[in-house]
This record gives C-alpha cells, structure tokens and sequence, in this order.
C-alpha cells in the first residue's frame, strides 16, 4: 500500500470517527490508532450508568474494539501505546509502547490530535486519599464500583454539580448510597441561568439527594474510615468515597511542546478545517478550541457530538475535501430521577460574560402534549432572542416529558440562523399524546414575535421591585389567594373588561396570570382600550422560579 500515512492520536470520540471516516474516503490510506489507554471507541458518556448498575455488562460499553477496526476498516489499533513527543519536521512521533517501556518512531503525512481533556483534580489537602475518584475511563469506572462493594460503602459526597456531577448522584442514589453535592457556585447546572437551575435542584433534593450549594472545598481527610470534605465556609461533609466532578483540562501537552498554537482559552487552536497551525496536523474533540455559533467567541465545549463532528471534518480535509466545521452551540441535556434537563445555545449569564447586550428573554411553562390527554407535564422553556431580528440565541428546558425534542427543535433553527418568527411558523408533529396542534416550540416562537411585534409588550420579573406599575393577577379570586405576587391586586381576567374605570391611565399597569396566557388576553383587551400595559412573562410559575433562586430579588 503507498497511500497517505495516517495517524491518530486519542481513538474515542473524535479520534475513532475520524479515522473511520478516513477509511470511508481513501482506501488506499494507511491508518493508525494510537491510545495511551486499554480500549478505543468506548461510551464515555456511559460510564455513570455502570457505577450505578444500570448498565451492567462492562462490555456494552465498548462500541468497538481493535480486531473491529481491523477487520472492518482496516485500521491498525494500538492500545497502551502513549504518543510522547511529535517531530514536525520530520513528520514522526515518538511512541511509548507501556507494557514494555519501548519507544520508537512512526511517521505520518497527517497526524490527528483527539487526546480529549483530563478531569480536573484539584491540588488541595489531602485529594489523593484512597477512596477519592474521577470518573473518565472504564478503569475509573472499574474502581468506584469495586471500592463501593468492597468497603460497603454507604454514603458518598460528590464535588461539582455539573452534568457528570449531577447524573452521578443519581447513579450512586438507586444503588442505595446517601449522597450529599458540595457546589461552589449556588446553584446546580453551572451552564444554566440560575431560575432554570432551581426545579433541578428541587428535584434532586426531593429524591434524596443533600445539597452544599455555594461552598466551595477546601480540603480533605480521613477519619475513622470515612472521608471527610471541608469546605471553606467551615462545614464537614462525611462519605465512604468522594466523586471529583469540577470539570476537565484539555489535553494540550503534545501539543504545547510541539510548539503549535494554542487559543485564548488554553485548548488547542485549530481553523474552520480544524487544522492547527502546523498544515499536517490536525485535532479534535475535546482538547481543541472552536468558534461559539452564537456569540462567536472561542469556547471549549467537552461534548461528545462536537467532537465526533470535529473528527469527521478533520477526515473529510485530509482526504481532500473542502469540508468545514460550524462550530458549536453547546447542546446538551442530562436526566435526573426522571427529571430531563436540557439547553442550546446562550444562556442569559453566558450572554451577559460575553458583554452581549441586546437580548429579550421569554419563559413558557406548556404541556409536553394537550392537557386533556392523559398524562400531560410541564415544561419549563426559558428563550433568549436577539432584540433588533428576533435571532434566536439560546434555550433552556425542565420537565419530565419531550424536553429533548423542544431543544432540538430550537438548536436546530439556531444552526440555520432561525429567528423566532420562524418558530411561529414551523409544523411539527401533532396527536393528542405527542403534542399539540400549537407545539411548545411553536409557542415560544409566538410569544416572543408577540412581543416584538409590540402586540405583547413584556416587563422584567426582576424589575418588579423597583417600578412603580401597578401590578394585577388577573387569575381567578380563590388562585389569588392561595398565592400572589406581594402588592399585586386581583382583578380577574373574565370581568376585566367590565372593570376598566378601576384600573389607571396615568400609571403602567403590569399583568400575570399562572403562566402567561391569560393575562396575554387581558393586555391585548387593555392595549386595545387605551391602557400602558406590560405582561410579566410565564406568569407565576416563573415567579416563583425566579424568587426561590439566586438571581431572585
Ligand atoms: P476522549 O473521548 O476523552 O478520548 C481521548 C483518548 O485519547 C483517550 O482514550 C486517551 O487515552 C487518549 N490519549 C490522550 N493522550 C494520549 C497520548 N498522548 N497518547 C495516546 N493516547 C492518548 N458528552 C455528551 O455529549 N453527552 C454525555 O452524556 C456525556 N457524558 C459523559 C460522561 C462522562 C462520565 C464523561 C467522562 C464524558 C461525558 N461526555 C458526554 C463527554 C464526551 O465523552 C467527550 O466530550 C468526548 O468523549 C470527547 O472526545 P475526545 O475524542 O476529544 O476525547
């Protein structure tokens, strides 16, 4: 054979497709997997499932292996071979075969940086202590369950509550463990806006699970058989084994001492095509750097679907097409006791980070599908959108129902640069048990061209306290009073047209309802009557969101 040279650092996500992919478009290539690791192609984002005996077979976690990839593509797989140093100008790298110490030389026309990123371990007091994991690998995985059946371990406190974070304390929950979340930040779901974050938390603390919101560690230690974590504000937190989940380090070193460029952020800078600034190199996943779709900075965004994309870009220009990457939007979605939670795009905080201005934000709160079938739940949708166009810009679910396909929908305009005039007008599948004739996508999309069509003017639930606009719930009297909105008056929505003479005309008036539609068609009678009216978006349902979380008033 005397095609192209291929080789391929890192064979999981992005290393594994890129290489396949490779194959795909060049027979005639020679191609090498190269992993420091025991397995290739592996379910990463399985592994919680593992711990927690969901999954329980360790072999269904191997996608592929090396006689597959041998026999079916025709690739060379070398596991527990450590890529050490790369020569670029002689176009080799430096191997180390582990088992045996050995090192040689292998030489590439291209070479495939997937080396992924390392869960971070913090240097505090006492973070090697046995009993203290992270979860990254099928080994990692292998030795929280074997330290849970060994030391019968009983309770367990996780550090970060982020996705991996979270869906291991759902794991070590169902297998009977006590577990406590320990989280710098005071709110769960660092990538969400804090009143999108709250029923999360709600949820996990409604199943069990104890929360150490807005403490951040400060170190550890053992005693009696236990560990213990001590936080910064003082407090103790007592577990059989503690989980590590603070986020991971791009796996930059290769790179960084083979003198090519990193980014702003410290990952690994790559063009559209994602080449790096060497022209036969190339890298993906999640040790590279790559352009935010909506806010166009550079971002690292550790997910498995950017980097299998990444991957087959890499593949499509080394064989010699004109193939670019789109860059990333961040979609993602954990599950949680049932609880599924899912975002794209910006969130508010993120907008706000990026000194991004000029953003509305809408909340809903539909039914999954029509309320009169059986079975119907909530959905909590937060939408942000560009003032001056409508561009959407990001979304935010919570339900126990269909959050995904709200999600994808919206990711899915984002990508195409859709607008929230677009949302309106999208057709999407409808039967009583999967939707609704109007789809919670469709009205998102109706509530914010609403508005920016200056048929529903919205006002700020966090302006609340500081506007002088006389606040009414037009919900009925007996909802009124089970809860309202302090120094809101009642004036419900079925008698406000014969009520108008009790309202102001030299005062804004602010409206809300339970979630948002009934007072829509008070402000739409008062707008018509002659009123300055504002509706406060998603009702009291987004109320009391927004009090009982950090970002509350
Ligand atoms: P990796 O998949 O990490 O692969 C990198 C490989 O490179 C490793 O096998 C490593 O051994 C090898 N390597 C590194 N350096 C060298 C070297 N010098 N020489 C040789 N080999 C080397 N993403 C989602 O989208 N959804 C999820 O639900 C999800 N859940 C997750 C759950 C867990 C517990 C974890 C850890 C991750 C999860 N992810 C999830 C993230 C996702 O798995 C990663 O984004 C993705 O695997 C990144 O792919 P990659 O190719 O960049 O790196």
């Amino acid at each position: 054979m005397n095609g192209k040279r291929i080789v391929v650092i890192g064979g999981v996500a992005g290393g594994a497709a890129c290489a396949s992919r490779c194959r795909r478009l060049d027979e005639n290539a020679s191609i090498v997997i190269i992993d420091r690791g025991p397995y290739v192609s592996f379910a990463n984002c399985g592994l919680p499932y593992y711990v927690g005996d969901v999954i329980k077979d360790e072999s269904k976690l191997l996608v592929a292996n090396a006689a597959l990839f041998q026999d079916r593509f025709n690739i060379e797989v070398r596991t527990q071979h450590e890529a050490v140093a790369i020569d670029r100008a002689a176009r080799e790298i430096e191997v180390k075969e582990l088992s045996t110490g050995r090192i040689y030389r292998e030489s590439y026309d291209a070479l495939v940086l997937s080396p992924g990123a390392a869960a971070v371990r913090p240097p505090l007091p006492g973070v090697d202590l046995p009993g203290i994991f992270v979860l990254r690998s099928i080994p990692d995985s292998r030795r929280i369950r074997a330290w849970i059946s060994e030391e019968n371990a009983k309770s367990a406190v996780i550090v970060g509550a982020g996705f991996i974070g979270l869906e291991m304390a759902e794991n070590l929950v169902n297998r009977g463990l006590s577990v406590t979340v320990v989280e710098m930040l005071d709110q769960v779901m660092p990538p969400f806006d804090p009143e999108m974050a709250r029923p999360v938390q709600e949820h996990l603390e409604k199943h069990g699970v104890k929360m150490a919101l807005g403490d951040g560690v400060a170190g550890f230690e053992s005693d009696a058989g236990h560990i213990v974590v001590d936080t910064k504000s003082g407090a103790r937190h007592v577990g059989d084994l503690v989980i590590l989940s603070i986020g991971v380090r791009p796996e930059t070193g290769l790179a960084k001492s083979a003198g090519l460029e990193l980014g702003e952020r410290g990952g690994i800078h790559v063009d559209d095509q994602m080449r790096t600034s060497d022209p036969h190199i190339w890298a993906a996943g999640d040790a590279v750097e790559v352009k935010d779709v909506v806010t166009d900075r550079w971002t690292m965004i550790p997910l498995a679907g950017p980097a299998n994309r990444q991957g087959r870009v890499a593949a499509d220009v080394i064989c010699g097409r004109d193939t670019k990457f789109r860059g990333v939007q961040a979609t993602a979605i954990c599950g949680l006791f049932g609880l599924e939670v899912a975002s794209t795009g910006a969130s508010e905080k993120g907008l706000r980070r990026a000194g991004m201005t000029g953003y509305e934000k809408i909340y809903l709160h539909p039914g999954n599908h029509v309320s009169y079938f059986p079975g119907a739940k909530p959905i909590n949708i937060k939408l942000i959108f560009r003032k001056s166009d409508g561009r959407i810009l990001g979304a935010q679910a919570v339900g126990e129902a269909d959050v995904d396909k709200r999600i994808d929908v919206i990711a899915t305009a984002i990508q195409f640069g859709g607008t929230v005039f677009d949302l309106e007008e999208l057709e999407l599948c409808y039967a009583p048990q999967f939707g609704g004739a109007k789809d919670p996508a469709n009205y998102a999309g109706m509530i914010a061209g609403n508005h920016l069509r200056g048929d529903l003017p919205l006002a700020d639930w966090q302006q609340l306290a500081a506007d002088p606009a006389l606040l009414v719930d037009v919900r009925d009297a007996d909802e009124f009073e089970t809860g309202h909105v302090p120094g809101a008056i009642n004036l419900p929505l079925n008698q406000i047209r014969h009520r108008l003479g009790e309202l102001p005309r030299d005062r804004e008036v602010w409206l809300y309802c339970g979630v948002g539609q009934r007072a829509y068609y008070a402000t739409r009678v008062l707008m018509q009557n002659g009123f300055r009216v504002k509706n406060l978006s998603g009702g009291f349902r987004t109320y009391t969101l927004i009090t009982s979380s950090s970002d509350g008033h």
